[in-house]
């Protein structure tokens, strides 16, 4: 699943997620679920490969460095070596913009997701 289909962490409950990413959804989604599931583990292509973790605060919340792949059974294999048999994956990893709304007329322009100028002096 993606986060964007993320709205409470109860139906997590005693189950091991494991989230990719690691900006605000996946902070923000992986504290709410630590609180119900029974693992919880970020992969994140931002942590070195040996990357392995407990978050301070939480017994069952680790970070992780990027998946290297997933077995058919549902089994997480990390580049840390580490593998987690896994519930649910979700995709914390941003959205594509779409400003195909915004009528520019001329005065700004939209350039990799930024739209701009927005102020002027
Ligand atoms: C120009 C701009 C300005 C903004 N200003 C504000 C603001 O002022 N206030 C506000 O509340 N919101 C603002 N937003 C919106 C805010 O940035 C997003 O809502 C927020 O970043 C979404 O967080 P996210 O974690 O879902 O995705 P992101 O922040 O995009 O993070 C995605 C994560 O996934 C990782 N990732 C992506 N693809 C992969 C992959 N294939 N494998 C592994 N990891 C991957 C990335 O490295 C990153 O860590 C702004 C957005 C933009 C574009």
């Amino acid at each position: 699943m993606h986060s964007h289909n993320y709205r409470l962490p109860q139906p997590f409950k005693d189950q091991v997620v494991v989230l990719i990413g690691n900006s605000s959804s996946a902070d923000d989604i992986s504290r709410d679920i630590a609180g119900f599931a029974k693992e919880v583990h970020v992969a994140s292509w931002s942590n070195p490969a040996d990357t392995y973790i407990k978050q301070t605060g939480h017994t069952n919340l680790w970070m992780h460095s990027m998946i290297e792949r997933v077995l058919e059974n549902g089994s997480v294999v990390f580049q840390n070596g580490k593998t987690i048999l896994a519930h649910v994956i979700m995709h914390c990893t941003g959205y594509k913009y779409d400003f195909s709304f915004l009528d520019t007329n001329g005065s700004v322009s939209v350039d990799d997701n930024r739209v701009g100028p927005l102020n002027q002096t």
